[in-house]
């Protein structure tokens, strides 16, 4: 079931990046692909409304909407045998370490925005 989590993440991850191309659309569609179909329309029902399918727990509470997540819910994502819906606002519920993989290239983007400017100032 974690494996599940993880690629919706994966998925949010480049649906909500600033990137766009030929290899983004791959990735799209073999996430999709691997991703049941029930889950994955209640995933996309959620990014149509403009919000994120998949919330991380922080704390105890929902990453998202910041309402508490039952000890029940969070036990059952930490023994990865079922997927858990925030009560409130209806998104899938994560645990933070699944998220690490995905951060490195999201701090790589942050890193080359900020030495654009850098860039601007030393060429001025
Ligand atoms: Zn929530």
């Amino acid at each position: 079931m974690k494996h599940i989590i993880e690629n919706l993440l994966k998925l949010q991850t480049i649906q909500f990046g600033a990137a766009a191309g030929a290899e983004t659309e791959k990735q799209t569609a073999a996430l999709r692909a691997l991703i049941p179909a029930p889950i994955l329309a209640h995933h996309d029902r959620l990014v149509a409304r403009g919000k994120k399918g998949v919330a991380v727990i922080k704390g105890q509470t929902c990453g998202e909407c910041h309402v508490q997540v039952p000890k029940n819910a969070v036990l059952t994502l930490m023994h990865g045998t079922d997927i858990q819906i925030c009560g409130n606002c209806g998104r899938y519920l994560c645990l933070p370490e699944h998220v690490a993989p995905a951060q490195p290239p999201v701090k790589a983007k942050k890193t080359k925005s900020k030495a654009k400017p850098a860039a601007l100032l030393q060429t001025a």
